[in-house]
């Protein structure tokens, strides 16, 4: 996601007293709330002295709501009215769920054209509806805790999601009244609460498997800033699989038919996921259903997992070939994700990337750390004593050329650190200043992006129009700072400018500049098309005319009055013709039409030059 933010130069961040802010990972299985406090990063606990919310709400017949272990009480009494996993339908339409609908037991409301909803005693609820109940219960935890309102929060999500999910996960937390500083993905907040970003540089591969995603990234680090170098996995994978797999196993082993109610599935998801956990410490387990009783063994629950295992290292070893990384380079193994906590998982993970995975820090706590470190830089406590994650431009940079039109110079969701040039050139004869305007947007035209800053290259020796070589360097380091350079090749005469990082653009106003751009994407190339037939107009117009005024003695008189009539029409139909068809038309005929004048003009310059000369001189030149 965008991280960069750019303002114009002098617009610094306002001054501020210490603001509340926290961290949200706001999970498919469970959620949680983070803050730091005196320096660390910390979970915040229920009354009952737990981290872990589930993600799970109850809608009563009574009218009430019930959010959390409660709620996940009432799963099996209760299973219609009690939802979990929304997170997964979250931004989804109904074709998405069609896929997962078949395995989440419960009734959709398909009406609606958008997301499904769940159909509840309380009437159809969106997931947007469930997830901002979550929200809401977690940031009522951190404002019990902490004794006032929250200024804002990050809140987590996965690699995966899309810009529907994103938005979704936003609309949650505005129903749930919180501000949201951020969207950041899980794995690269796994990463900054490894606090891996103080290294000098290395690569690293998050390995997050959750209850119901599992997302592998591979990040680079350089200089103390991420960069992401792929992402990749399963937004369909997870811990979930590992129950419903078990649960078919018990399943199988109490002789039920394929087709079982709701109910009882959901008893067998209980006790199967029982039974997972509870494998993790122990090496065989006794379930009870029913009145059914067996025995879980490790040896059989990897069998039923491995080739679920193995599916995810796949999707790692692909990951590592899309961030063109081998294996050996991989300094970093950071396990995210309750289901990492399965031995199986790590050993094989280990194994894999042929090194010991971290697991100094709590899997399940990992992104709630890194959400709540990063909402402390970004409520702006840190004074810009720790860096702002940085990993792409957000917005195109670019230049305003001739005739008011942007030239990109570094694309949108470009990874930064960057450098990049471009070599411009002077538009009259004898131009010794440059204007350099620096904007960002990705509209075609100038005007309808926003201005970041401007300054000037002076001391441009003076040359024939296009003769001189300015080279345009912009370059956004580590710390987000942009600065712009232009450099007049031949005389290496020199102007810069920094523009400095700041929060004055809000994700709102990037995502509107974004909309814009794609509303206007016709409107915008039939303008610049025309714009660019302006400027060779001109061009053309002003050339030939102090070419004429120059060198009219070399013409018949008929021959430059039609020439000069010409022009005089180029420039009239430029001032109000709105095809460029048509003037580049013009154009095309009007340089051919001067064609001959440009050829009489090239041979006097050459007599001219050779006037008062010996061939022997020349010859020695
Ligand atoms: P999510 O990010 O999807 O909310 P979590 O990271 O909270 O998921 O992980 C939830 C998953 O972790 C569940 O499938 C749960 O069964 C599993 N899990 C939690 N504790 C353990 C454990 N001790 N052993 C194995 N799996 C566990
Ligand atoms: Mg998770």
């Amino acid at each position: 996601m965008a991280l960069l933010q750019i303002s114009e130069p002098g617009a610094s961040p306002q001054p501020h007293q210490r603001k509340q802010a926290v961290g949200i990972d706001l999970g498919t299985t469970n959620s949680l709330v983070a803050l730091v406090r005196s320096g660390s990063a910390e979970v915040l606990l229920d009354e009952d002295g737990r981290a872990m919310l589930p993600s799970v709400v109850h809608y009563g017949k009574d009218g009430s709501r019930l959010v959390g272990a409660l709620a996940s009480h009432l799963a099996v009494s209760d299973p219609l009215n009690t939802l979990s996993s929304a997170k997964r339908l979250l931004g989804r339409g109904m074709a998405d769920i069609h896929s997962l609908g078949a395995r989440l037991p419960y009734d959709f409301d398909h009406d609606d054209g958008g997301m499904p909803k769940f159909r509840t005693c309380q009437g159809a609820v969106s997931p947007i509806q469930v997830s901002a109940e979550i929200l809401r219960t977690l940031s009522e935890r951190a404002e019990k805790a902490l004794g006032v309102m929250l200024d804002g929060a990050v809140i987590t999500v996965p690699a995966y999601f899309d810009d529907a999910q994103r938005q979704a996960t936003k609309d949650a937390a505005t129903l749930a009244g919180i501000k949201v500083l951020r969207l950041l993905n899980e794995p690269t907040a796994a990463a900054i609460a490894y606090g891996l970003d103080r290294a000098d540089e290395g690569i690293i591969a998050v390995y997050d498997l959750g209850g119901g995603t599992f997302d592998i990234s591979v990040l680079k680090l350089t200089k103390g800033v991420f960069q992401v170098l792929a992402t990749g996995g399963d937004s369909a994978l997870g811990g979930d699989d590992f129950d419903r797999a078990i649960a078919d196993w018990i399943g199988e082993q109490m002789g039920l038919d394929l087709v079982i109610d709701p109910a009882q599935q959901r008893q067998l998801l209980v006790s199967a996921r029982a039974a997972k956990e509870s494998l993790t410490t122990s090496e065989s387990t006794l379930i009870n259903v029913e009145d059914w009783q067996g025995q879980l063994t490790r040896e059989q629950l990897a069998l039923l997992i491995e080739p679920m295992i193995e599916q995810t290292l796949r999707a790692c070893k692909r990951a590592l070939r899309d961030a063109r990384v081998d294996i050996q380079s991989v300094n970093d193994i950071v396990l995210v994700g309750g289901s990492t906590r399965t031995p199986l998982v790590n050993t094989r993970v280990s194994e894999f990337f042929g090194r010991a995975a971290r697991v100094d820090l709590d899997p399940d706590s990992v992104v709630a750390f890194g959400a709540a470190l990063q909402a402390e830089v970004l409520i702006g406590n840190q004074s810009g004593k720790e860096r702002l994650l940085l990993d792409v431009i957000p917005l195109s940079l670019g230049i305003e050329t001739m005739g008011g039109l942007i030239e990109k110079i570094i694309h949108r969701n470009t990874t930064i650190p960057v450098s990049k040039a471009q070599e411009f050139t002077t538009f009259k004869n004898g131009q010794t200043v440059m204007a350099i305007h620096v904007l960002q947007g990705e509209r075609e035209l100038a005007g309808d992006c926003r201005s970041l800053a401007r300054f000037e290259l002076r001391d441009i020796p003076p040359m024939v129009a296009g003769g001189a070589k300015i080279r345009v360097t912009y370059q956004v380091d580590a710390d987000g700072l942009l600065s712009v350079s232009a450099r007049e090749v031949v005389s290496k005469v020199e102007s810069r400018i920094e523009v400095k990082p700041s929060y004055g653009l809000g994700e709102n106003e990037i995502t509107q500049m974004l909309k814009d751009s794609f509303s206007h994407a016709r409107d915008d190339m039939a303008a610049r098309a025309l714009r660019e037939q302006q400027v060779e107009a001109d061009r053309l117009a002003e050339d030939l005319s102090a070419a004429l005024d120059h060198d009219q003695h070399l013409l018949e008189l008929s021959e430059a009055q039609c020439l000069r009539m010409a022009v005089a029409e180029l420039v009239e139909l430029r001032g109000h013709c709105s095809d460029h068809n048509t003037l580049a038309q013009q154009v095309k005929a009007l340089s051919k039409a001067s064609e001959g004048f440009a050829a009489k003009r090239m041979d006097s310059n050459i007599k001219s030059a050779l006037a008062g000369h010996t061939l022997d001189e020349i010859d020695q030149d």
